[in-house]
């Protein structure tokens, strides 16, 4: 049997989103292609980069949450062209030489790319190394994508919707280069046939009871508790789930509160698609992944918030598409709640069916096929010869927490 070829998924912790989509195109590899490759999924930041760049995985949370507006300062300053290559300059410097000897050391027969942070130095390090290897980044805002994400140099390019394409032409992006796929989830949402009452009572909910969950991404943000008070007053005859994330000190707070009204609360999980198909609305921050995992689960979006800059369009994106819409307030939210739940009120009915017409739950197997095309293309005209390095040359790197699938 043949030794299974190395591919390389480059991400970072900032947030869940970045390890979702990275997971999700390994199982996607996984599914379609058995045997033949073997995936790495590497932080970058918080394994390769120089101290002090090393921790932003860990001051990411408080620095969006406490700063939000001047996150959103910083996006909207950064995204021109001048600046964008500043910041490429900044983070070659920060990370481009430990990625270089990682990939002299692991000779990757591919390397993806996931964050916006990784794109640029990657493939220029592989042909430093001598290497020939495919460099592919896959783009996860929804709509209005940094021009941070978008890479002539890559071999590819692959995008969730035809306007973050149309972003990537403004990039100088080649047509060619760039592939409208989907936002890659997790296979866990390809469905199981389950009815709600089913998934509800699997999940040890009241499998009769209206059921809404209330998220944060992976971090557990934005003002969840105040939501969770706001909706629990109602006293509408429905469950609530909460989902903290890794917001720690968020889900003992919550853990510690009487409630009116039944509440489950739960840390970070990893059975999402179990939650949101037992759900029938679902108040979310505009997190591109869990907005494509709802619309794969058929689920109304009920936006609470948003990341200034790059989640601005993903509000866009919901409200345009007709599959939610955006209530700032733990009052609104829950107004809004009480309205959508009176019987004979259509709206939250008309958002499902509009949710699975636009899901495309099938983009990590797709993106899988696209990507294993472009290694067996590689493979006819293999690398040439000299690319091997002297052997003092391999340092070794110790990575501890990769992940091998
Ligand atoms: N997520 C999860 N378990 C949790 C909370 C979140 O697996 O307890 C996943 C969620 O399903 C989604 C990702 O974390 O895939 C969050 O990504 P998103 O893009 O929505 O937001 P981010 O956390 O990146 O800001």
């Amino acid at each position: 049997m043949t030794e299974p070829l190395d591919v390389l998924i480059l991400m970072s912790d900032t947030g869940g989103g970045h390890r979702s989509v990275a997971e999700a195109i390994a199982e996607g590899l996984a599914r379609e292609f058995p045997d033949r490759y073997a995936v790495t999924l590497f932080d970058v930041i918080a394994r390769g980069a120089l101290f002090p760049f090393n921790h932003i995985p860990e001051w990411y949370l408080p620095f969006v949450t406490f700063s939000e507006t001047l996150w959103g300062l910083l996006f909207r300053a950064t995204n021109n062209r001048l600046m964008t290559s500043c910041l490429i300059q900044v983070s070659t410097w920060v990370a481009g030489r430990a990625l270089e000897k990682y990939l002299r050391e692991r000779s990757p027969a591919l390397v993806v790319s996931v964050h916006p942070l990784l794109n640029h130095f990657p493939r220029r390090a592989l042909r430093r190394i001598g290497s020939r290897a495919p460099f592919v980044t896959i783009v996860t805002d929804l709509f209005d994508a940094h021009r941070l994400w978008f890479d002539r140099a890559a071999d590819l390019c692959i995008v969730a919707t035809d306007r973050a394409r149309e972003i990537a032409r403004q990039c100088g992006l080649a047509d060619a280069r760039v592939r409208v796929v989907g936002h890659p989830i997790r296979l866990s949402f390809l469905g199981d046939g389950r009815t709600r009452a089913e998934a509800r009572a699997a999940c040890g909910l009241d499998p009769a009871r209206r059921t809404i969950l209330l998220v944060g991404g992976g971090e557990g943000m934005g003002a969840l508790y105040e939501i969770a008070r706001a909706l629990a007053q109602t006293r509408l005859p429905i469950q609530l789930v909460v989902i903290a994330g890794r917001n720690a000190a968020l889900q003992r707070k919550l853990a510690a509160t009487t409630w009116e009204i039944p509440v489950r609360v739960e840390g970070f999980v990893t059975n999402m698609p179990d939650w949101m198909r037992a759900s029938d609305l679902i108040i979310t921050k505009a997190g591109p992944g869990t907005i494509s995992e709802a619309l794969a689960c058929g689920l109304p979006i009920l936006l609470s918030g948003f990341l200034p800059g790059q989640e601005s369009g993903n509000v866009t994106f919901v409200e345009t598409s007709g599959v939610g819409a955006l209530r700032r307030t733990p009052d609104e939210i829950a107004r809004a709640v009480r309205e959508w739940l009176t019987p004979g009120d259509d709206t939250l009915a008309r958002w499902s069916t509009r949710a699975r017409a636009l899901a495309r739950p099938r983009a990590a197997l797709e993106i899988a096929a696209q990507l294993d095309a472009l290694v067996r293309a590689g493979e006819v005209s293999p690398p040439p010869a000299g690319a091997t390095l002297p052997a003092d040359e391999r340092l070794p790197l110790e990575f501890p927490d990769d992940r091998k699938f």
